[in-house]
């Protein structure tokens, strides 16, 4: 606690959008982020009342729902991006926190929190894993058990930048692979960012093939898909 004081004195908080001294995330730039719909489709994150929208239907999916706090816009872009590149990992419980809302909303339950993992050599040059930072805030909040070494990244994959939605998904087949049995066991797959659940879709298919139940999605932000033929 005297260290906290001592870095608090030195390193005061204040919000990574706006620079206001007190928190790591203001109330106002936290009022600020443009709200997610809920419910809305795994594929495309455009609100439906079914897990996919009327125009991705026929495309596949193993995960029952995909729910995300906010947009991908500012302020929130800025505080996530911090949290993973710029060393931040005090905005975690903070961010935590809005996963925590967007997920109670839901009314959902599961049994296991698992946070998408990095490939090792990522997490290594990183120092952390920001999914799995955020999973373990969450599950502190939810009361629900959190699993970082389930899953893991089986090999290192292009950034996704740039890529349609089909290459997307053959980027990321086969990359996780799941190091326990889980039978019927309820998953909530925690990330920071969602754009077409490419990701998350690949750590259903390991958990699927280890024996997982209902399958759901958790993310901070949502990056729309700019037209349905991506
Ligand atoms: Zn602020
Ligand atoms: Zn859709």
């Amino acid at each position: 606690m005297i260290l906290n004081g001592a870095l608090d004195l030195l390193f005061p908080p204040h919000c990574v959008a706006c620079g206001a001294l007190g928190t790591w995330l203001c109330e106002g730039c936290t009022a600020a982020i443009v709200r997610q719909p809920s419910p809305s489709c795994v594929h495309c994150g455009r609100l439906s009342n079914s897990a996919r929208c009327r125009r991705c239907q026929d495309i596949p999916t193993r995960l029952a729902s995909v729910n995300s706090y906010g947009v991908y816009r500012q302020p929130l872009r800025k505080a996530i991006y911090d949290l993973k590149y710029g060393g931040m990992q005090v905005l975690a419980e903070p961010l935590a926190e809005l996963l925590a809302n967007a997920w109670v909303a839901t009314g959902y339950t599961c049994d296991i929190i698992m946070p998408v993992p990095l490939y090792k050599a990522r997490e290594r040059q990183r120092g952390y894993n920001q999914s799995a930072l955020l999973g373990r805030a969450l599950s502190r909040s939810l009361g629900v058990p959190c699993s970082c070494d389930c899953l893991e990244r089986a090999r290192n994959t292009p950034p996704q930048v740039g890529l349609s939605r089909s290459e997307r998904h053959a980027n990321m087949a086969d990359a996780f692979r799941c190091r326990h049995t889980l039978v019927g066991k309820r998953v909530l797959l925690v990330d920071d960012v969602c754009t077409t659940a490419a990701t998350l879709e690949a750590c259903a298919a390991a958990l699927q093939a280890a024996g997982a139940g209902e399958l759901r999605g958790l993310t901070l932000a949502r990056a729309l898909v700019r037209t349905h033929t991506q």
